[in-house]
């Protein structure tokens, strides 16, 4: 039996931003299902880099002030998340994250622009935080609030503890919402009183919801040397792209393909990412790395879309751009907040998914 304050969900997406909601808001007592047509972790959130990453991503966008803000109270929520549902990983968050190049006093008076919070280290120094890393060749700067987790082990555990709450995993594809009730592409229908959309970006559901349209790609591409190369310690960030430990191995990565909707590899890319390992960890000179590529939602402002759409009954979660690790846990919580009827935070109007139609109209 359903308590009068118990609403009925049906999320439609599980990388990381359907996932999370679907446990935030089970462990607030709602009967949530979430289908998808895809298995565990083939999507976007499953061959990302898992980099949580408040201060590089807020310095590197020149972000403002509130924006930073903004990541570090998500990063927070994923301390507490990981801890209260048992899925604490090895190392993470926050594992930090060291700047790489000649240029690390520029970068630190970037960092001073926007006070977040570094270290100046020796080139000594930022080598023995990375196991095999070659001695860079000047003094690094270390951002300690940035972190990273392992996102296929996230997903994983997202969904166990998922199924401890009794979230319902469906394989299936939404592809309309009329009046509570949400049918799937193989006819069967499901009565829910709200649809999330966490689809990524959902292109075959922009009659669904109006916001969506306003969502474009950004193809992503990375490399990732399975099971070799430093498995903890931080994540190194240069001019020419990133290293990341992934609890499976180095993920270096990625482009920013804007407009590009596919997944085909490049052969060029790989081998400029792949030279950027080798040059980093000379024990990798010898192993070919696999190529993966995603595709990003983005909205025309680079923030989410998050909270009702125009859509009755119907709250979006798209449109993370490159932080949809990072924003989950922050995400859940606005959408929590829109399930029952609280004060959204104050967030709300910067991720309002009708902010684009109302500065036209
Ligand atoms: C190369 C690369 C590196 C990245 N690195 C990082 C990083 O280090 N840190 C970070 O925070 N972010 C990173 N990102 C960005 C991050 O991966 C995305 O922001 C995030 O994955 C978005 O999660 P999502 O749950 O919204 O979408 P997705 O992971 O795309 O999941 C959407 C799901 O919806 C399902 N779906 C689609 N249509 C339907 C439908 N009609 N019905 C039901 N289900 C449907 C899909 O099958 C899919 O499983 C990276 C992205 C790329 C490409």
């Amino acid at each position: 039996m359903t308590r009068p304050s118990q609403k009925t969900i049906i999320i439609a997406g599980g990388g990381a931003i359907g996932a999370t909601c679907a446990v935030v808001l089970a462990r607030k007592g709602h009967a949530v299902t979430l289908i998808d047509p895809s298995p565990l972790g083939h999507n976007t959130s499953g061959m990302a880099a898992g980099m949580l990453a408040p201060a590089f991503e807020a310095v590197m966008d020149g972000s403002s002030l509130a924006i930073f803000e903004f990541y570090l109270e998500s990063m927070k929520g994923w301390a507490s998340l990981l801890a209260e549902l048992g899925l604490a990983q090895r190392d993470a968050p926050p594992s930090g994250a060291v700047w790489l190049g000649e240029d690390a006093p520029a970068m630190a008076a970037r960092f001073d622009a926007l006070g977040a919070d570094y270290r100046l280290i020796t080139a000594k120094a930022a080598q023995a935080l990375a196991p095999g890393l070659c001695l860079p060749r000047s003094d690094a700067l270390l951002a300690p609030q940035d972190g990273r987790l392992d996102p296929l082990a996230t997903l994983a555990g997202l969904q166990s503890a998922g199924e401890r709450l009794g979230v319902v995993f469906h394989q299936g594809r939404l592809v309309r919402y009329d009046a509570g009730r949400a049918v799937l592409a193989d006819g069967q229908v499901m009565a829910a009183d709200y649809l999330l959309v966490a689809a990524g970006l959902p292109r075959a559901l922009a009659s669904l919801a109006p916001e969506l349209s306003h969502l474009s790609p950004i193809k992503g591409q990375l490399v990732h040397f399975d099971g070799l190369g430093p498995s903890t310690g931080p994540t190194l960030r240069t001019s020419r792209g990133y290293a990341t430990p992934t609890g499976r191995g180095l993920a270096l990565g990625a482009t920013m393909e804007a407009g590009l909707d596919d997944t085909e590899l490049d052969a060029e890319v790989a081998k400029r990412l792949t030279a950027l390992g080798r040059d980093l960890f000379p024990a990798l000179t010898a192993v070919s790395p696999m190529a993966k590529a995603g595709v990003r939602a983005a909205s025309p402002d680079g923030l989410p879309l998050v909270g009702p759409s125009q859509a009755p009954g119907v709250i979006l979660a798209c449109g993370m751009r490159r932080n949809g690790w990072l924003l989950a846990p922050l995400v859940a919580a606005q959408v929590a907040a829109y399930v029952q009827s609280e004060d959204p935070s104050s967030w709300a109007a910067v991720l309002n998914p009708q902010r684009f139609d109302t500065a036209q109209g």
